[in-house]
């Protein structure tokens, strides 16, 4: 019993870590997806297109040749 109150109490240590490391990699991500956007927004496309979509060989832009 006493061993297992010890492991429940780091496991809630583990998990708070676990947790601020999640919310700052969810900040990275958002980050580097507006960083992407950024550079896509302001990128003159180059366009490879296939029967489904173009794709800009330039930024990696994909749009839908289907409306
Ligand atoms: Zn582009």
């Amino acid at each position: 019993m006493e061993q297992s109150s010890i492991n429940n109490s780091n496991n809630i240590e583990q998990v708070k870590r676990i947790n601020a490391e999640i919310q700052i990699l969810d900040m990275k991500k958002k980050q580097l997806q507006h960083e992407l956007k950024t550079i896509q927004n302001n990128c003159s496309h180059d366009f490879v297109e296939t029967e489904l979509m173009r794709k800009c060989r330039k930024c990696k832009w994909t749009e839908s040749v289907y409306y």
